[in-house]
């Protein structure tokens, strides 16, 4: 046992089961301290992540209690400041797990070359990912740029090295404190209070996400591929705020479904395997963060409108299932994939507003904003992105939400204004117009555009930039 004291980095790895840093850590010392890093800058822009993180801090501190593993909060203004500081401290070997984004991978280096220079005993571990990144590529060297042969690749290879979950955390001797200066979670928490309601539907914790992926299993997952289209029927896994901190690890979602045959599961697989190829295209072509990945897009004629932007962020557009999403979002911290592939195509195509406006509000408003995810789903749905829907597939509103929610007990849900309408407006309220009680503009906006002259005129903003 090394007498030192045992470090761990806790990032998106709020877990005990599969969390390689923590037992490796823990195999090492007899006294551990694990640490989160709470940098004020990261979560300027991810408001409901503040509660996701808050909450997970304080039910992981208790779990970490049980190992006798104290779990402190250090505020800091940057990475580098934090550790700059700890460099000068001998004590102790530090663990962390990756995190697939290009600067926590970039850091990742200078913190092995000054640890290493410093002589201080460090170990990284492979974070929440089924493939590290560089494992999967083309036979010629190169990144796949198109999911299909990706995920064959990527599945394959999995598959011929399933790792083992042998390792365990032990429980240590008890240790009060390794940071003097600590905060407590609840400095985290978002400064309005519009947070409260998510208490109402997520708990932030290892052994809920565990719960909800046998649930998952059990009841769900055999009618995955038919009813994860529909946003008024829980059929997805709503893994992902659990997925995104890591409070579950894919390769247990992997192993768990391995445990049973269903023709679900492998649509399910490979739904985590989109998030595995967006994770291999940021790092492979980080311009991507922050710009369109396919350069011709830069061209594009986006329309600047403010009041078009605040309709759509606060479900206002006049169309009931993009209301409906958006207004999910405000309420849940989560969104249905089906309709943030609709709200999102209606902002780049109907509105012309440059995918960037809506990747922003996403962040600051899911629970599993994923940097990975976020900008791949938006590139995806502008048409922008690596094997992307293409521009001029747009989708019609109405039609959709006729399609996915035939009876409208989704809209009716998150857009109660409309909620006596029949079925046959229920997607387009606006033609319903022989009740006395409801009047459209008054009751329920108008549609802030036509759904035929915007999709017109999305098809000449496109043909710009051909
Ligand atoms: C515009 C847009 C933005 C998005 N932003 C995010 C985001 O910030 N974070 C995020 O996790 N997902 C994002 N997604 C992907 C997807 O919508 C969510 O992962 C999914 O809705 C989560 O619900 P679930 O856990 O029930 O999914 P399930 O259908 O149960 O899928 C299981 C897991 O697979 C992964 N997954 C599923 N669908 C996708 C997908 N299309 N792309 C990548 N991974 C996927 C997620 O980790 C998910 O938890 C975005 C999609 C779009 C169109």
């Amino acid at each position: 046992m090394d007498k030192k004291i045992g470090l761990c980095w806790i990032k998106d790895d709020f877990r005990i089961n599969r969390n390689p840093a923590l037992c490796e850590a823990t195999k090492n010392h007899e006294q551990v301290v694990a640490f989160y890093l709470y940098k004020k800058s990261k979560f300027e822009k991810q408001e409901a992540q503040k509660w996701w993180v808050s909450n997970s801090l304080n039910l992981f501190k208790k779990k970490l209690n049980d190992f006798n593993i104290n779990l402190q909060i250090v505020k800091t203004n940057t990475y580098k400041e934090f550790f700059d500081q700890l460099f000068l401290r001998k004590d102790y070997a530090i663990y962390w797990n990756k995190i697939y984004e290009p600067n926590y991978l970039k850091f990742d280096k200078y913190l092995e070359k000054n640890f290493f220079e410093k002589k201080i005993k460090f170990k990284i571990f492979k974070g929440n990912i089924l493939n590290e990144i560089d494992e999967i590529k083309k036979g010629d060297g190169t990144p796949f740029k198109v999911f299909t042969p990706y995920w064959r690749n990527a599945e394959k290879y999995f598959i011929e090295k399933v790792p083992s979950n042998s390792k365990k955390v032990s429980r240590c001797k008890k240790i009060n404190s390794y940071f003097k200066s600590t905060i407590n979670e609840k400095e985290i928490l978002p400064q309005k209070n519009w947070y409260k309601k998510f208490e109402n539907y997520w708990t932030p914790s290892e052994e809920e996400a565990i719960k909800e992926l046998k649930k998952f299993i059990k009841e769900r997952i055999a009618n995955y591929s038919e009813n994860r289209n529909f946003p008024s029927i829980i059929g997805t896994s709503k893994l992902s705020p659990y997925i995104k901190h890591g409070h579950i690890h894919v390769e247990t979602i992997w192993d768990e479904c391995k445990k049973i045959r269903n023709k679900g599961i492998n649509k399910f697989l490979a739904e985590i395997g989109w998030r595995e190829f967006n994770h291999s295209l940021i790092n492979y072509f980080p311009h991507m963060l922050n710009e369109n990945y396919s350069k011709k897009f830069d061209k594009f004629p986006w329309r600047k409108n403010s009041k078009f932007l605040y309709a759509w962020k606060n479900g206002l557009t006049g169309y009931p299932i993009v209301d409906a999403g958006m207004r999910e979002l405000r309420h849940t911290g989560w969104m249905h994939n089906r309709v943030r592939m609709i709200v999102g195509s209606f902002l780049v195509k109907h509105l012309l507003i440059d995918w960037k406006n809506g990747e922003t509000h996403f962040r600051n408003c899911l629970l599993d904003y994923s940097e990975a995810n976020n900008v791949a789903g938006w590139q995806w749905v502008a048409g922008c992105g690596a094997d992307a829907a293409p521009y001029f597939r747009i989708f019609n509103p109405i039609l959709q939400g006729e399609k996915f929610d035939k009876d409208g007990k989704y809209v009716r849900k998150w857009v109660p204004e409309i909620k006596n309408i029949p079925n046959k407006f229920i997607h387009k309220p606006w033609e319903f117009n022989n009740d006395l009680n409801f009047k459209i503009g008054k009751d329920y906006p108008s549609p802030i555009v036509i759904h035929e002259t915007a999709r017109n005129e999305a098809l000449n903003a496109f043909k710009k930039i051909k």
